[in-house]
């Protein structure tokens, strides 16, 4: 293994409220940077980084994923996730998954111990009891509903997903997404989270991972599309990324994205009020912050 400088980069999705307190979010994103700049330097491989610090994410309550989930009309909460590997491109999601604590953690059930890409609603659901992942046996005591409390509706409340993405010290990359999805969304609805190319990519050269309208960061193929003009325009990562996101925004769709580079370029853009998002750059800088755009 060589002595290369690592990177981590953590988003907790595009939704914040404007004028909202987020100092808890901040702190809890800084130390989870902090805990995985530590796994990264002895040595940890980026997969393993992307999935405990997205399980953490998951687990906290604070984000609208895992725990902090909000559910579709009928009241459920279906969960997506997708964890991809760079190098290998081994790729594993889950969609609509009902009654599991962390559905990163049956997207890397799905990557390793099946020859699929991506399993759905029932199918997942009983593929990752089978594997004895920890369920939710109580949603009601479970889920933390903490986006009630900021007394709007479904509809005035915008999005949130929390995404990782790390270049360890052998210079693989690697992404993870995972989301509660869109607040009043249908029975059935999969957005961009779990789907490649779309809410999250991991190759040799490029990591992504999105937050926002799904819908729209689908019909416009974000994370390919930034992966692409890297690869095949020759583009900085930068350029890529406003270019997709002002597709997005062409289209009627707003949000963010973090996307690192295995060169180590690192950006956090984003058209919607904010984004709750952390880094720790190559140079070993770490920046936790939700409104303040140019970190
Ligand atoms: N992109 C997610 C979805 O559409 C939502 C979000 O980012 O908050 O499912």
């Amino acid at each position: 293994m060589t002595d290369r400088t690592v990177s981590l980069v953590i988003h907790g999705g595009a939704g914040p409220l404007r004028g909202g307190d987020y100092s808890r979010e901040v702190a809890h994103m800084r130390g989870l940077i902090e805990a995985g700049r530590d796994r990264l330097n002895a040595g940890a491989p980026a997969l393993d980084v992307v999935q405990e610090t997205i399980v953490a994410l998951e687990v906290s309550g604070l984000y609208v994923a895992g725990r902090g989930a909000s559910p579709n009309t009928d009241g459920v909460y279906e969960l997506d996730a997708s964890l991809m590997h760079g190098p290998s491109r081994r790729l594993g999601a889950v969609a609509a998954l009902v009654g599991f604590k962390s559905p990163i953690t049956a997207a890397r059930a799905v990557m390793e111990k099946t020859p699929h890409v991506m399993l759905a609603g029932q199918g997942a659901a009983a593929f990752a009891a089978r594997q004895g992942l920890e369920a939710v046996d109580d949603p009601a005591a479970w889920f933390t509903h903490a986006w009630r409390g900021a007394g709007k509706t479904a509809a005035e409340l915008a999005t949130g997903t929390v995404g990782c993405l790390a270049l360890d010290q052998s210079g693989a990359l690697a992404a993870g997404t995972s989301t509660g999805g869109a607040f009043g969304k249908l029975p059935g609805r999969v957005g961009d989270s779990p789907i490649a190319g779309a809410g999250v990519w991991a190759d040799d050269r490029v990591a992504v991972s999105c937050t926002g309208s799904g819908e729209m960061f689908i019909r416009a193929a974000v994370a390919a599309q930034i992966a692409h003009r890297v690869r095949f325009a020759g583009a900085p990562l930068g350029q890529a990324a406003e270019a997709a996101l002002a597709e997005v925004a062409a289209l009627g769709g707003e949000g963010g994205l973090i996307a690192l580079s295995a060169t180590g370029e690192l950006v956090m853009p984003y058209n919607s009020a904010g984004m709750k998002r952390a880094a720790l750059y190559p140079d070993g800088r770490i920046v936790s912050d939700v409104f303040q755009a140019g970190s």
